[in-house]
């Protein structure tokens, strides 16, 4: 292996690949390059062994780490050992960590054999009898309006998810073959070792404890058993809804590898901002501007609700940045057929730019009776206050 490999380039996968993404191009190069598909190949050969190695050091997150900062030759046994100084001795430590390579044919028995998770040591656990993995969950967000978040709304979401492979009806093995029973531990996914008086149980090696190995891979699903597949689904938003709140689409999500059940698919829903109205629990806020005068007087106005008009009550003496509530006029409660929250004024007072010469003598006719009622009374404090 050269210090040069580059091992996003052999898989054919970028730099930024997810891992599922590096999975899926090893199974597809591996069935591709298998030397029992290409017989006497030494290049397909070669080519298995070094796609191997590129997986098995992109697939595990701190190799792929050390891979990205120190390139290949973080676990080549070869530029190890002599003269460790060469990058402060970084090259010593990353061998005993990691090791050399695994066997390309382990490699892949481990991936096609089901077993994920487990791949690379640590934490192998029995699963014997648990022949595939069930999906995983997805997740869809959803963005709607206030308005539709009030009246409830039926959306049609598309999406990619993985499906059963239709060639081998989600078994991953090729036509004709199966998935056979594991030679190595006969279908059990335990295999005894003994070492003195000691016996030892543990998972397969061969099948991960699986107790089944995949032969012949599908071709066209590189023996996962699924493909993936842009699907399109409808969804019932109920009315009431608020942002955060997931609705459960049952058996949606991804279906597991070699036939196992589908994960759930989760509509995460978001409000989108509004003009008007902002949303407090079932709660609806807005502002309105009022005349002075009605605030002084009291009285009755016009607002726009979310769908539609209703009366403001205005109690005579209301003040600025006064809260008025409107029963009744807010969202729907979710599951309490028909109630509905409160709507919430939050009162300004419109300042007039212009008048006409009349509302101006008037005004000001106003304002002075205002100041001789606030100077009478000031001199009536005040004589009181002498006794007089
Ligand atoms: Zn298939
Ligand atoms: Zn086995």
């Amino acid at each position: 292996m050269s210090a040069a490999e580059d091992y996003y380039g052999l898989l054919g996968v970028s730099k930024t690949a997810t891992e599922d993404e590096i999975k899926k191009a090893y199974r597809k190069m591996a069935v591709k390059y298998h030397p029992d598909k290409n017989p006497g190949d030494k290049n397909a050969e070669e080519k298995f062994k070094k796609i191997s190695a590129a997986y098995e050091v992109l697939h595990d997150p701190s190799k792929r780490a050390a891979y990205d900062r120190y390139g290949a030759a973080a676990f080549d046994p070869q530029s190890g050992g002599m003269g460790g100084a060469t990058r402060g001795g970084f090259q010593g430590s990353f061998h005993q960590e990691f090791g050399g390579f695994s066997n390309p044919f382990d490699i892949f028995r481990e991936v096609f054999g089901g077993g994920i998770g487990e791949f690379f040591g640590g934490g192998r656990s029995h699963r014997s009898g648990s022949r595939s993995s069930s999906g995983a969950d997805l997740r869809y967000d959803l963005e709607i309006t206030l308005l539709e978040a009030f009246r409830g709304v039926e959306k049609t979401l598309s999406y990619h998810r993985h499906v059963a492979c239709t060639h081998c009806h989600g078994s991953g093995a090729e036509k004709g073959s199966s998935r056979t029973t594991c030679a190595t531990c006969r279908g059990s996914g335990c295999v005894t070792t003994s070492q003195g008086y000691m016996t030892i149980q543990q998972s397969c090696p061969r099948c991960q404890g699986q107790g089944v190995v995949i032969e012949k891979p599908c071709p066209h699903c590189y023996g996962e058993g699924r493909v993936v597949e842009s699907t399109t689904t409808k969804v019932r938003v109920p009315a009431g809804i608020d942002s955060g709140m997931q609705l459960r689409l049952a058996g949606f999500g991804e279906v597991g590898e070699q036939g196992g059940t589908a994960g759930h698919l989760y509509v995460r829903v978001e409000l989108k901002e509004d003009k008007h109205f902002e949303r407090h629990g079932n709660d609806l806020h807005c502002r309105v501007s009022l005349p002075f005068s009605l605030l002084v007087l009291g009285g009755e106005t016009n607002i726009d609700t979310i769908d539609g008009q209703a009366i403001l009550k205005i109690p005579a003496g209301t003040q600025a940045e006064s809260v008025l509530r409107v029963r009744g006029q807010g969202m729907p409660i979710l599951e309490q057929g028909g109630a509905r929250g409160d709507q919430l004024v939050h009162v300004a007072v419109e300042v007039p730019k212009k008048l006409t010469h009349e509302q101006r003598e008037k005004l000001e006719a106003f304002a002075q009776a205002c100041s001789s009622s606030s100077k009478s009374s000031f001199f009536d404090r005040l004589r009181g206050s002498f006794g007089l």
